[in-house]
């Protein structure tokens, strides 16, 4: 396929075609996977989403890279459940600094019945808010998933970290059967699907393959497609684990662009280890979406600051929200983002 070629979604990838994209030059790669992101996004806008964690530690579930996991001993604070005001107060927070969608995430296998209440009304708190809502709970059943689409729930967070054949040396507490289950009830209650992956567990070439190809072959293409690099936390069976290549990293992006030319694909775990060099490459290679992170949610917030003045420099906006009167957010987003430049707390080099 040339670069300049019109990008078709397509559902049927082969392992050998996928293969054959990542193994082309690099400058070939990021060429094709820019042009086919211009025909579908408007190439210096960068959705911008907030994640917190609504419930923290203790999961029942192994997943190897996890500090969440009950099985591994990381140090890590647990906490329960939130309350759904402390939850509405860092929303609010989230959207003043101009966060477009707010992704709550708690640490279980599955929604209990008991906590099912106070997750809904979470949803309808931050919808209320005027931002898209996103949750990641673990496991749901059909009747969880249509309660929370009813609830307001824009994006389910579900990811298949890695290729069905590697799966079993990451998790052995659920199946890729089980994920995919998921996936289904998502979809049939209408919401839109965030699912993506993990680089640095161990996994080939296949396997990175394999999981695009698990993706994109899905009837239709997850609405989000996070792409993580592992983050290494002592206590985990992977904190010993090789770094990825970081062009390697850029490939599996570039490829997650080409093959799903109309997702937003995230940047998304582990962008605290990448320079700002290794970022604005991401983006040339289709990254279109970035977690700001629960540190924004403190005082303070350099992390915040140290993104904005990224965008500034490369010229890049956030994206309005979608279904939104457009114009009208983008000036509360940039108004947001002046009175961010203008305090104390952000330096920026280029004046
Ligand atoms: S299910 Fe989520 S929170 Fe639980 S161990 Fe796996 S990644 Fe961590």
């Amino acid at each position: 396929m040339s670069a300049t070629a019109a990008s078709v979604t397509r559902h049927d990838w082969s392992l050998a075609e996928v293969k054959a994209l990542f193994e082309q030059p690099f400058n070939d790669l990021l060429f094709q996977a820019q042009a086919v992101h211009r025909q579908h996004f408007d190439a210096n806008r960068v959705q911008v989403s907030t994640l917190l964690s609504i419930k923290t530690g203790a999961c029942p579930e192994d997943c190897k890279y996890c500090p969440q996991s009950g099985h591994y001993n990381t140090g890590l604070d647990k906490e329960k459940l939130m309350e759904v005001q402390k939850v509405l107060e860092a929303a609010a927070e989230a959207k003043a600094i101009g966060s477009t969608r707010f992704c709550m995430g708690a640490a279980w296998k599955h929604p209990s019945a008991k906590d099912m209440p106070y997750v809904l009304k979470m949803v309808e708190g931050v919808k209320a808010l005027g931002l898209e809502t996103c949750m990641t709970l673990g496991k749901l059943d059909q009747e969880q998933t249509k309660a929370l689409a009813e609830a307001g729930l824009d994006y389910y967070n579900h990811n298949l970290d890695t290729s069905p054949e590697f799966y079993g040396n990451i998790i052995t507490t659920r199946t890729y059967a089980d994920r995919l289950e998921t996936l289904s009830y998502v979809r049939e209650s209408g919401m839109k699907i965030c699912s993506g992956g993990i680089l640095g567990m161990g996994e080939s070439l296949n396997d990175r393959a394999g999981l695009l190809i698990q993706l994109a072959n899905l009837p239709e293409h997850p609405e989000s497609v996070p792409i993580n690099m592992l983050v290494k936390v002592k206590g985990t069976p992977l904190a010993e684990e090789q770094d990825v290549d970081p062009f390697d990293f850029i490939r599996m992006l570039a490829v997650a662009r080409i093959m799903m030319p109309k997702s937003h694909v995230r940047l998304s775990a582990g962008r605290e280890q990448m320079n700002e060099q290794m970022q604005a490459l991401a983006f040339l290679a289709g990254a279109n979406s970035i977690f700001y992170g629960e540190k924004l949610l403190t005082t303070g917030n350099p992390q915040a600051d140290k993104d904005m003045l990224l965008f500034k420099r490369l010229g890049i906006q956030p994206e309005a929200r979608e279904e939104h009167d457009d114009e009208v957010h983008q000036a509360a987003i940039e108004q947001a983002l002046v009175e961010q430049r203008d305090s104390k707390l952000f330096y920026d080099a280029t004046a």
